[in-house]
């Protein structure tokens, strides 16, 4: 189903997702069970860590990591502004504030250090960060930083799937880290999440956390393995299912491959943009680690309206989008944080400026020709009509 002549992103479905849920059917065990037990181990090894817990989607994922590190009301919870709203809105359900930092620069959109230490207080229990497009945050600095003051670190690996950070796995950086499957993601489950931590105390919080607060699984108890369980705390339904979890394990095989030919296609973009339209500029060049390019991001000249542009590529049957409008823009969050006065300079222009632009498994080196074909078009269009 394609509206587009070349959408921003679409998910990378064939036969071995379709037997893989073919089998659950099949098999007739559709809730949690050993197939997303199996997702979880293979996840868990993926990215190297102790622990992996497969949840509805990666929002509860950020709900439940906030829960484990006993952030709560009371507490300060320092976020990027230029994220996805759930990360801000995972602290708030908690009955913490969200305090915004900003980002580095403009060839760096990930969270900046030095503003992070800039928000710290008294009240801040947590830092969480978003590996922006896929590219690592600076996540020594940020561990040392957060070392010094006491301070959890939390990971959203919505974009990073695969990325890593001199050997190290993200996901494998913070107490705990929180991933994405939602459908535009570089694996999906249609709708999913995933947790990773190294920590046993943690994962054991996890556990509880997911699934009602309860001591046992209804697949514990169908296996003949408890017949009873106590609840420890108000937990809630965060589960994830094994159709999903089937989907997931064959997506996850396909990552790796689906990462390199994305960054293939970001070299290509890189290396036409900057022959053809030397005019934008493209962050990230040169960022340390290796991303997961789950984003194709630019950032128009400053006197191009993006409005405008974005429509002109739409013409051409080319889907662009804005990553992303900052958080702390949204009604509820200006209303709510009003005092939060700090100005986020570097967040508010590259969010002014910024579009991405298709990027996706099954894209091919054609269609990155013909994005930049299109974008030269539509910027010598809106050029001219300045000038006139
Ligand atoms: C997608 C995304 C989320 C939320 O994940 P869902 O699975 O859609 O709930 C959180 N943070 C970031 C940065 C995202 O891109």
């Amino acid at each position: 189903m394609n509206y587009w002549r070349i959408p921003l992103a679409d998910v990378d479905i064939g036969i071995s997702e379709k037997e893989a849920v073919m089998a659950v059917l099949d098999k007739g065990w559709l809730s949690m069970g050993e197939v997303t037990q199996a997702f979880e181990q293979e996840f868990a090894a993926f990215i190297g860590v102790r622990h992996a817990f497969a949840v509805s989607n990666g929002t509860v994922a950020l709900h439940m990591a906030c829960l484990a590190a006993e952030v709560g009301p009371g507490d300060e919870v320092i976020v990027p502004s230029l994220t996805f709203v759930a990360t801000a809105n995972a602290v708030a359900y908690t009955g913490a504030t969200p305090v915004f930092a900003d980002v580095s620069s403009p060839q760096d959109l990930t969270i900046s250090p030095t503003s992070i230490a800039a928000h710290i207080t008294p009240r801040t229990k947590a830092i969480i960060v978003m590996h922006y497009g896929g590219y690592p945050c600076w996540m020594e600095d940020i561990l040392k930083l957060a070392e010094r003051h006491g301070l959890t670190v939390i990971e959203d690996d919505a974009h990073a799937p695969g990325a890593e950070l001199i050997g190290r796995r993200m996901g494998n950086w913070g107490l705990v880290g929180c991933f994405s499957f939602f459908s535009n993601k570089n694996m999906t489950t249609g709708e999913g999440g995933m947790l990773t931590t190294n920590n046993d105390h943690i994962a054991e919080k996890l556990g509880w956390l997911r699934s009602h607060g309860m001591t046992t699984l209804t697949w514990d108890r169908h296996r003949g393995h408890a017949w009873s369980y106590d609840v420890v705390a108000p937990g809630y339904n965060y589960r994830m299912d094994e159709i999903r979890a089937a989907l997931g394990r064959v997506q996850l095989k396909k990552l790796e491959a689906n990462n390199s030919h994305r960054k293939a296609l970001v070299a290509q973009y890189t290396h036409m943009l900057r022959t053809v339209i030397p005019e934008v500029e493209i962050p990230f060049i040169g960022h340390p680690g290796e991303s997961a390019y789950h984003l194709m991001v630019i950032l128009l000249p400053a006197a191009i309206n993006r409005v405008h542009f974005m429509e002109g590529m739409k013409i051409f049957g080319i889907q662009t989008s804005v990553h992303y409008p900052p958080v702390h823009h949204f009604s509820y969050y200006r209303k709510w944080l009003a005092e939060q006065t700090r100005a986020l300079s570097v967040t508010e222009d590259a969010a002014n400026r910024v579009v991405s632009l298709p990027l996706f498994a099954k894209m091919s080196s054609g269609d990155v020709e013909e994005v930049t074909a299109a974008i030269r078009k539509v910027l010598d269009k809106l050029s001219n009509e300045e000038l006139r």
